[in-house]
This record gives C-alpha cells, sequence and structure tokens, in this order.
C-alpha cells in the first residue's frame, strides 16, 4: 500500500541525483552520467521496496493487534467511565492488546464498558469487595453491600454480557475461597461454565503505592494467608472441570509477603483446567523475580498455562521487560501473550 508513494519519492529522489549529477558535467560524459543515474534509481528503488515492505509489516502488526490481557481493571463506581475507558482503549491500542478481560465493579458499568466496546472487552464482576472504613463503604457494588445481586448476575450472564467472575479478592474480604457465602456464585460458574479469576497471594501489603491497600480506609478484613491458593481445592473438587485462573503468581517477598510456590505448582499439577497470571509480577517486582518464575514455571511444564496479565501497570514496560528475557523463544512468547489466554477463555483466534 505504501508502495506508489516510494516509487514517487524514488523517483523524485533521482532527479535530484540527475540534477547533481550536472556538476560532475566536466568529469562524465553524457552517456556516463545516464547510466550512473539508472544505476542509482535502480539501487534506489529496491532500497525502497526492501523500506516499504518492512514497514507495512510494522503496520500491519500494528492493525492486527493479537495479545490478550486477562487482568484489567475498568473504573470503581466513582470513577470517570468514558474517559479511563478511552485511555484504556489507546493503551491497548499502542500496545496490540486486541482484547482485555476487564473487571467490573458496579451495575451501570454494564452499559458504560461492556456496552460502549464489546468487541475489546470480556466482562467479568468483582466479587468478596474490601469494606473500607470510611464512605464508600464497599469498594464495588456499594448498592448491594459489596456482593453482585445474583439474580441481576444470572440475567447479565444469560445475556451474555458477564462471562467471567473476577477479581475475587477473598484475601481483601478476609474468607477462605471455599466460604459458603461464596458457593452460590461458583455454582453459577459451573453452571454456565463461566471462568473463575481469583486473587491469590499475600500481598499487596499495607500502604502499597498504586493499589487498593494504599487507601488508608482499606479493607481492614485483609489476611493475607487467604491468598494461598492451596484454599482453591475444596472448590476445584466440588466443581470438577470449573476453570479457575490464579492471579498474582510469584508476587511477593517483602516482609512477610513469600509467594506461595510450593502450593501453586501443587495446584496446577493436579487441577489442569487450572491457569494463571503473573501481574505485578511482571511489572513492579525486580525483572530478576519475573525472569525466575517464568523459568520455574517453564521448566515445571506449565509454560501452557501462563498468560498476560497487566493489572493495569503499564502493558508497554511488561512487553519490555517479557522481550528482554532472551532465552524465551517465540512460541513461549506466543502462548504468553495470547494462545495460552485464547484456549482457556475458548475465544477464536
Ligand atoms: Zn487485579
Amino acid at each position: 500500500m505504501l508502495l506508489p508513494r516510494f516509487i514517487e519519492y524514488a523517483r523524485g529522489w533521482s532527479r535530484a541525483a540527475e540534477a547533481q549529477n550536472s556538476a560532475f558535467a566536466g568529469m562524465l560524459t553524457r552517456k556516463k552520467a545516464r547510466a550512473f543515474v539508472a544505476g542509482l534509481m535502480r539501487v534506489s528503488v529496491v532500497l525502497l521496496i526492501l523500506a516499504s515492505a518492512a514497514l507495512d509489516d510494522r503496520v500491519l502488526a500494528q492493525e492486527t493487534p493479537t495479545i490478550i490481557d486477562v487482568h484489567r481493571h475498568g473504573t470503581w463506581p466513582d470513577g470517570d467511565d468514558e474517559n479511563y475507558r478511552t485511555k484504556t482503549l489507546a493503551e491497548m491500542k499502542a500496545n496490540g492488546v486486541r482484547l482485555a478481560v476487564i473487571s467490573l465493579t458496579d451495575y451501570d458499568h454494564i452499559e458504560s464498558w461492556k456496552d460502549a466496546s464489546p468487541e475489546f472487552f470480556l466482562a467479568g464482576v468483582m466479587l468478596a469487595c474490601p469494606r473500607n472504613l470510611s464512605e464508600p463503604r464497599y469498594k464495588c457494588f456499594p448498592s448491594s453491600e459489596g456482593w453482585v445481586d445474583l439474580t441481576w448476575l444470572r440475567k447479565m450472564v444469560e445475556a451474555g454480557k458477564i462471562e467471567a467472575i473476577y477479581e475475587l479478592g477473598p484475601n481483601y474480604y478476609g474468607i477462605s475461597p471455599s466460604n459458603p457465602r461464596l458457593d452460590p456464585y461458583f455454582a453459577l460458574a459451573a453452571e454456565f461454565d463461566l471462568p473463575v479469576g481469583v486473587h491469590t497471594q499475600r500481598g499487596p501489603p499495607p500502604g502499597a503505592r498504586n493499589s487498593t491497600r494504599g487507601d488508608p480506609s482499606c479493607c481492614p478484613d485483609y489476611d493475607p494467608e487467604m491468598g494461598n491458593p492451596a484454599l482453591l481445592r475444596p472448590v476445584l473438587d466440588r466443581y470438577p472441570g470449573l476453570r479457575i485462573w490464579i492471579q498474582h503468581v510469584g508476587a511477593g517477598r517483602a516482609g512477610g509477603y513469600e509467594p506461595f510456590w510450593d502450593e501453586t505448582l501443587a495446584l496446577l499439577r493436579d487441577y489442569p483446567q487450572v491457569y494463571l497470571d503473573l501481574s505485578i509480577t511482571n511489572g513492579p517486582r525486580p525483572i530478576a523475580q519475573y525472569e525466575e518464575s517464568l523459568r520455574t514455571l517453564i521448566e515445571a511444564g506449565y509454560g501452557d498455562r501462563i498468560m498476560f496479565g497487566s493489572d493495569n501497570v503499564s502493558v508497554t514496560l511488561i512487553l519490555e521487560r517479557l522481550s528482554s528475557i532472551d532465552w524465551l523463544s517465540q512460541p513461549q512468547r506466543n502462548a504468553i501473550l495470547h494462545e495460552n489466554a485464547e484456549r482457556f477463555f475458548r475465544l477464536k483466534q
């Protein structure tokens, strides 16, 4: 598509060269000058065709984004939905992200996120919302005290507007994922074969920057130990085949916030439908920790379970880090960036 423009440009370039050549008139015969110009033109056209092909590839790569971000948050109930959605879409487009699994936190977000840009978002609802010390008392779905209404949720699932339950935050609410209060939601997920995304690991620690816990009124019930992935076992046994993706794998290592590696690897071994994302580990944590986490998972044979998740950290930063890890093969990168998520979420490619 750029080729005609480049040929035109090459012609202009050779005309300029021809004009410039007249300065050498005393040294070259007219015939030699023509041969020189013709040669120059041929070389320049070949070079520009190559440049044009390379540019076309780059344009094509931007026009057909492939990456799937399985960990993305929309706005809080009091947020500026339109402004943040526009920013989110711009960041996705700039980085080649074709789809984001978005966590919604209030009833009207169906219109402001899912209905507004259906092709870019697979919507989930946040569950077991953190309780606050100040107003609003609950970080999400405040009109129903932090618990999304089940009748509404069923209706939205039947209408195809909600396709996941995510992010489930048991440690924010201070309960185990197998707490009976969560069971009706897991039952609904099993009935409709919805994937469930669960916040695991012990963090974030109190006061963490750019985090819900950075808000001093947030989460007096927070219990780091409720982020242990082993606590999902009773749920996975009760609902065989239920697809769960565990989030923030490998995150931690500040103070007592060690990652749950043994429990994570055992869960992946025992439940082949459990996938994961490395959000936070892939961004704010030291790159050596991200690389070590990838190596641990891939050497254990779980390279086909790792999905790309940003948790709203700069996608550019995470992609740069991923591309700097030189021992990863292209098939391994493709698996992380989109293929594993296409399989887990049963998406068309
Ligand atoms: Zn998150």
